[in-house]
């Protein structure tokens, strides 16, 4: 599985623009060490994100959401999803949309006055990836080691708040004499926000599966793959969005506009330069087309439960596929959906599982001891369990 991803990250690259944040899991597992595990929290740790399917205006309203300013921390809708909280829950969703920001800045970095991101100080720069294809892969191997070592994993309930949303974009036009919210659509929020959910669980599905019934079979390689290439840099940048996460709060925030900066400069990148290479919206398109594909073939299902009185959306899903059997779909309709966005044809199949490298535990023990030593401490390999396909490696 390990090459499959990889492979068709590469293929992705090509054609789309420079693009980094964390990785979806990585927000959950953020979030929850950041003791943002409420779940308006953990489910608006990914919400900014979705905006980036509306292919409306000029600017975009998932990069615009995403600026932030000296004077506009958290985002330019932080203030109004705050303030027009109605309830502790909405309130609790505000804060975990801004917590999304906020851990976004130790990731692509950011020139806020005095943050310790400027400059090449954030996981993206450090890892060295310049191009779209190590941006992608770096959000991947993020993703991989949260999974693995921490606590990213999708939560079994997402709750969101399409209008809080809308009404937040409204005040925020009348406050800076802006139009995005002609731009947003509650409806088709909802409905992005379902496919990109989808994508999260395949990821989540890709970076653990099996390679046998058994355990011991997952896919080291993987694992091993990224500890090799991101676990220093992730493990610096990731304690640091914890950090910031942490301090997150609404009472921080007032109103700005982000827009007189943001809506005159020609890329819609704002006074930041950073934000400028975060061009994240044909890949996110792609995912979250492959997603609802999935849902509209039945191999996934979701449910969303609407209260009325609130507003509320709740949203689970349904697999009604083995995980192998989701997985060769997905990979289908990422290749074909690849092809009609870009017009070029792509094979992310073939010779897949025999390029994935198998690694024991063992082979994980003798030559990653410290990765081996949190596998333990995570419970992921039980201390005393005997490795039936022990190996001894000649070095
Ligand atoms: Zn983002």
């Amino acid at each position: 599985m390990a090459s499959m991803a990889l492979v068709i990250v590469m293929l992705l690259c090509a054609t789309v623009q420079p693009v980094m944040a964390w990785g979806g899991l990585t927000h959950y597992s953020i979030n929850r060490e950041a003791g943002r595990n409420s779940t308006e929290e953990l489910s608006a740790a990914i919400a900014p994100d979705v905006l980036h399917d509306f292919p409306y205006g000029i600017c975009g309203l998932g990069a615009f959401v995403h600026e932030e300013l000296p004077e506009v921390l958290y985002g330019p809708l932080g203030f109004f999803l705050c303030n027009f909280s109605v309830n502790e829950s909405q309130k609790r969703w505000a804060a975990g949309w801004m917590t999304h920001t906020t851990a976004d800045r130790s990731a692509h970095g950011t020139d806020l006055d005095g943050s310790p991101y400027l400059g090449d100080n954030n996981y993206i720069s450090a890892v060295g990836a310049d191009t779209l294809v190590e941006h992608i892969v770096a959000e991947i191997g993020g993703d991989i080691l949260s999974y693995w070592l921490h606590e990213g994993t999708m939560p079994e309930y997402t709750v969101v708040y399409p209008d809080q949303v809308n009404d937040s974009f409204a005040e925020y036009d009348s406050y800076c004499k802006t139009e995005y919210s002609e731009d947003y659509d509650s409806d088709r929020y909802l409905e992005a926000f379902e496919s990109f959910l989808a994508m999260i669980w395949v990821e989540q599905v890709v970076i653990d599966i099996k390679q046998d019934k058994r355990l011991q079979f997952t896919d080291w390689g993987f694992l091993v793959w990224a500890w090799r290439n991101y676990h220093k840099p992730y493990s610096r940048y990731y304690q640091c969005a914890i950090d910031n996460v942490t301090e997150v709060n609404c009472s921080q925030t007032y109103p700005q506009c982000c827009g007189q900066i943001y809506e005159q400069s020609t890329d819609c990148s704002g006074g930041s330069p950073v934000m400028s290479k975060v061009h994240q919206v044909e890949y996110t398109k792609i995912k979250v087309d492959v997603g609802r594909q999935l849902i509209d073939e039945g191999l996934m299902i979701p449910h969303r439960e609407f209260d009325a009185e609130t507003g509320a959306v709740t949203i689970s899903f349904e697999q009604t596929v083995s995980d192998r059997r989701l997985v060769r779909a997905y990979k289908r309709h990422l290749e074909e959906t690849y092809k009609e966005r870009t017009g070029k044809q792509v094979k992310f199949l073939g010779d897949i599982p025999s390029r994935g490298k198998h690694v024991t535990v063992s082979e994980v023990k003798e030559d990653y001891p410290e990765l081996y030593r949190k596998l333990i401490e995570k419970g992921v390999v039980p201390e005393n369990r005997v490795d039936r396909g022990k190996v001894h490696k000649h070095r």
